[in-house]
Order: C-alpha cells, then sequence, then structure tokens
C-alpha cells in the first residue's frame, strides 16, 4: 500500500546540524517514519534526542566541526558503530555570512563555501562509496535554497554555494542512480530560524519579503518535514537529481 512506502523501518539516517532549525525537525520526522537518526553539529544534539526519545524514537550525536575534511570519516564511522550501516544523507549544515558583495572578504568566502558547498560534496561521496559496498542503495538529500535560483542580497557566497548545491545534486544524481543511490534536494524559502534571525530584525526587509510569499507567513521546521521523509524514501524511488522548493509559493511569484 502507498503508504507503507513512506516507512522508513529499519532505515539509518545521519543529519549534520541537526541540534536547531530546519536540521531538528528533519532529524524528528525522519525517526518519526522510522529511522535511527544520527545527528551531526559542532554543539550538543541533546534537545533533539529528548525530542525523538519521547516518542520511543532512537537517536545518536557525533559532535564535530564538519568545516574540516577529517570529519567525514568520523561521521561515517560513527553512524556504522552505532548502527551498523547507512541509508540516508541528509546535508543540512550550512552558514550564511552577510556583507556587502563590493567588501566581502576571502576569508568569509571560503568559510561559507568550504562547509555549503565542499563538504557537501565530499561526505556525499563517502556516502555514495558506502552505499555502493552495501549494495542496496541509498538516499542523498542536500538543503538548498531560494539562493540557488536568486542572487539575493548581500550574501554573494552564499547565492555561490547554494547554486552549486543544485547543481551538484543533478551531477551526483547522474552518475550514481545506476547504483539505486537517488541524490535530490531540498530549497527551503524562508523559514523562521538562527540562520534568519539578522534578516527579520530588520523591519523593512523583513516586511519586504514576508509581502512577497504567498502563504502570507515565514516557514518553519516542520514545514520541511514532508518532503524529506519523502525524498528519503522508497516513495521517491525515481525521483532524481531535482531540487524541491518548500517555499510557500515565493518562486511561483
Ligand atoms: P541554523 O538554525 O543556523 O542551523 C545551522 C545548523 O548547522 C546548526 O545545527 C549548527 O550547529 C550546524 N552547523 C553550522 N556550522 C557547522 C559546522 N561547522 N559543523 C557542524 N555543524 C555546523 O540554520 P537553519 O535555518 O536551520 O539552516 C539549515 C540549512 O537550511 C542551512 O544549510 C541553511 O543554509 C538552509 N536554509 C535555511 C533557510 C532559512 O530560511 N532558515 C532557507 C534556505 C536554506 P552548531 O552551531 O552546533 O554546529
Amino acid at each position: 500500500m502507498i503508504l507503507d512506502l513512506f516507512k522508513l523501518d529499519g532505515k539509518v539516517a545521519v543529519v549534520t546540524g541537526a541540534n536547531t532549525g530546519l536540521g531538528q525537525g528533519m532529524s524528528v520526522a525522519l525517526a518519526q517514519a522510522g529511522a535511527r537518526v544520527v545527528g551531526v553539529a559542532r554543539r550538543s544534539c541533546a534537545d533533539t534526542q529528548a525530542r525523538i526519545e519521547e516518542f520511543g524514537g532512537s537517536f545518536t550525536e557525533v559532535i564535530c566541526d564538519i568545516s574540516q575534511m577529517e570529519s567525514i570519516p568520523k561521521i561515517l564511522n560513527g553512524a556504522l558503530e552505532a548502527y551498523g550501516r547507512v541509508d540516508i544523507l541528509v546535508n543540512n549544515a550550512g552558514v550564511i555570512i552577510r556583507n556587502d558583495a563590493i567588501d566581502y572578504t576571502e576569508e568569509d568566502w571560503d568559510k561559507v563555501v568550504t562547509l555549503n558547498e565542499k563538504i557537501v560534496y565530499f561526505l556525499s561521496q563517502a556516502f555514495a562509496k558506502q552505499y555502493i559496498a552495501q549494495g542496496d542503495g541509498g538516499k542523498i538529500i542536500s538543503v538548498a535554497s531560494m539562493l540557488s535560483y536568486q542572487g539575493g542580497i548581500r550574501v554573494p557566497s552564499y547565492a555561490a554555494s547554494k547554486s552549486a548545491v543544485m547543481g551538484m545534486t543533478k551531477a551526483m544524481a547522474n552518475e550514481w542512480a545506476k547504483y539505486g543511490i537517488n541524490v535530490n534536494a531540498i530549497a527551503p524559502g524562508y523559514m523562521a530560524t538562527n540562520n534568519t534571525a539578522q534578516l527579520r530584525g530588520d523591519a523593512d526587509r523583513s516586511e519586504a519579503i514576508l509581502d512577497r510569499i504567498p502563504a502570507q507567513r515565514w516557514g518553519t521546521p516542520e514545514d520541511m518535514m514532508g518532503a524529506v521523509v519523502y525524498l528519503a524514501s522508497a516513495a521517491s524511488e525515481y525521483v532524481n537529481g531535482f531540487t524541491l522548493a518548500v517555499d510557500g509559493g515565493w518562486l511561483a511569484r
């Protein structure tokens, strides 16, 4: 039956940036669908763990700074030691640094592009190798952005890195679909999390953004739950290289 295809019982999901915001919402969703979840962040994921254990779900954390390449084997081995296999990777951790394009520094550029683009690629590559070794496919879901489609204002490195997420999602899907690996992305619209605190604190920008959202509200971590479970499940087996917008209609304007 169709709803059975959405179940993730027995699956192991790794979510980067799992202690707050969209990563926390997606971790809870995957656990509610039956997956055992490995959360990754620099700080504790205790709050996410409590929310998952509340309904009898299983969660473990790997604490590390994923902007370092050394974090990649640490994350994969942490998940394999905890649960013996991996099935779902959610590349969610990301950073945004705002400054006028004319003043943007190399240091800030590198920080954003390393975490949002380079690590997304190499973590996905490490998981794809593991999926191929396991022999029964797997899922890779990266978090893109409205700035995968648009340039934004005062966020040149973020726009560059999120455009890269959409591009590399297609590139990886093309080469790995034959192994039963689905590579897709979710492009959230304007969501109320730490990432947008500065924007929401600016009355003029905040009003201009809200005025343009057909749903007339900022998104929430809960709005990501259906999309991530769908892309993590057998229900999306023939969906490859696609970026799904969860944006309250922003792109439709
Ligand atoms: P957030 O509340 O700022 O959460 C970011 C998460 O990433 C945190 O869990 C953070 O945990 C983790 N993280 C950051 N740097 C890290 C590092 N070096 N190593 C390990 N973990 C790190 O942001 P969010 O809004 O939930 O964003 C999640 C994703 O959605 C990001 O990729 C963001 O670009 C994207 N996105 C957000 C929006 C939005 O409107 N909010 C829209 C489009 C796309 P620690 O600080 O403990 O490491």
